[in-house]
């Protein structure tokens, strides 16, 4: 997984296809079956319509708008720098392991 939080990421595939968003939440563990689950939750993708019981008296309740896990396999990085989709590389830089735009070589992540 080489996508974080705040990424701005457009969808390469599906029904939200060169859609463009933000990661609000990255999923990196395993699930129970032991896979990687390597799914991101993107700003206004793959949004699902979720019945929502009323739990506690005042909370939002009824047919809400929710985003679902999208993978991330189906997202490329846009790039901060050069604006283009990009694929992102691990290079050293110093002691730090920065991550880098494979198309400007550009460090993607402000220090
Ligand atoms: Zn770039």
């Amino acid at each position: 997984m080489r996508l974080k939080k705040n990424d701005l990421v457009q969808v390469m595939i599906g029904a939200y296809r060169g859609k463009k968003g933000k990661i609000l939440k990255v999923f990196n563990g395993k699930d129970k079956a032991g896979k990687d689950k390597n799914t991101c939750i993107v700003e206004s993708i793959n949004m699902r319509i979720k019945h929502q019981k009323p739990t506690a008296p005042g909370e939002a309740a009824g047919r809400l708008k929710k985003e679902c896990p999208i993978r991330a396999d189906n997202l490329r990085l846009v790039c901060p720098r050069c604006g283009k989709l990009t694929k992102i590389k691990r290079e050293k830089k110093g002691t730090q392991n920065a991550r880098v735009c494979k198309q400007c070589n550009e460090m993607v992540d402000e220090k």
